[in-house]
């Protein structure tokens, strides 16, 4: 898939820094998916968990590129572009 997105030359391997949704893990909240950051390591919760970590992550370092932390889930998204792509 070809996208407008300059972010993902930016990217490396990371390693997941938690097992769940670190900020989540620490207040005792559920999370629907998991979504990893592919500048540092950090593992966020989706847009569809009450509390959205992720996005908050981008919002507070800038990183922009996450890709989903779901078993079988193949997919990144930019935050700055808004665009999703997949794992090539
Ligand atoms: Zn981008
Ligand atoms: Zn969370
Ligand atoms: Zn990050």
């Amino acid at each position: 898939m070809m996208t407008a997105c300059s972010h993902i030359a930016g990217i490396r391997t990371v390693t997941p820094s938690a097992r769940g949704c670190e900020e989540c893990l620490k207040i005792g909240s559920p999370w629907v998916h998991l979504r990893l950051c592919r500048s540092c390591g950090h593992v966020g919760c989706c847009d569809d968990s009450p509390n959205r970590h992720a996005t908050a992550h981008f919002h507070e370092t800038g990183h922009p590129v996450i890709r989903s932390a779901q078993p079988g889930e193949d997919w990144f998204w930019c935050y700055v572009d808004e665009v999703a792509f997949l794992a090539s």
